[in-house]
């Protein structure tokens, strides 16, 4: 698929071709719209469509994997839902991937302890989570991130070195900062659509066809999340499928 070098290069090419072709053969200026609405669309699908790579190399599954997947949270620690989220992946054995948000670790510093003490792994979701992170500077959002890496070190002695973008959404400035803080972006290929108003049996519906490698997105943020995540346990125990940690999933370092 496209990224972002190659959508510029084909722009280019595009525009060579509608020039020659105005000078050549004498076609419609119309034509010429159609590079700037090739880079508008592929821009816009690029930002918001994280399994695109399109300005950031986002891990997004694991193709063979035998019989690992991850299941991965975003948005907490939540004092009330986090712990539910905990005893159930304890009860199935099962690790995951905490997403964390600066100022949720701000207000819950015991909860991020105690996702770390019980194997799971933490990564960066930015500080504040704001729609604003998506229009910084390259200085700004190294800024933020730094700022969430850092709470994160005080509160369980590790550097993490996974980040997912907040909203899935990447820019070129976002790339920038993750590629200079040398962070890897993960991503999803089951997105659960959790937080909207679908029925827990429509969320659950997403992740039925889930298979060996797949990174499932969930949030530890509602109740129907953690009934969702109960009877998603459930089924990959009749797969025989193992929920683990992104960095075992993916073999990369999860800490500095
Ligand atoms: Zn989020």
């Amino acid at each position: 698929m496209l990224n972002y070098r190659s959508t510029i290069v084909a722009v280019a090419i595009m525009l060579v071709a509608t020039s020659y072709g105005f000078y050549t053969f004498n076609i419609s200026v119309w034509w010429g719209l159609i590079p700037f609405g090739f880079y508008f669309l592929m821009v816009g699908l690029g930002s918001y469509k994280i399994g695109m790579k399109f300005y950031i190399d986002s891990i997004c599954d694991v193709p063979n994997s035998e019989n690992k997947v991850a299941i991965t949270f975003d948005d907490g620690p939540n004092i009330e839902f986090t712990p539910r989220v905990l005893n159930l992946l304890d009860e199935h054995n099962a690790k995951a991937t905490f997403f964390c948000i600066g100022t949720t670790i701000e207000k819950h510093p015991e909860m991020l302890k105690e996702i770390d003490k019980r194997g799971h792994t933490v990564g960066n979701h930015s500080y504040s989570h704001d729609i604003k992170f998506d229009m910084s500077s390259v200085k700004d959002v190294k800024q933020d991130l730094q700022k969430t890496e850092a709470l994160i070190e005080t509160q369980i002695g590790k550097k993490t070195l996974l980040f997912r973008p907040p909203f899935g959404v990447t820019n070129p400035k976002i790339a920038k900062a993750v590629k200079q803080l040398k962070l890897q972006s993960i991503g999803w290929n089951i997105r659960t659509l959790d937080t909207t108003k679908d029925s827990e049996d429509k969320i659950f519906d997403r992740t039925t066809n889930i298979k060996a490698g797949d990174i499932v997105l969930l949030h530890d943020t509602s109740d129907k999340s953690v009934k969702v995540l109960a009877r998603l346990l459930k089924l990959l125990g009749e797969k025989g499928l193992h929920s683990v940690t992104i960095d075992e999933l993916t073999n990369i370092k999860g800490y500095a």
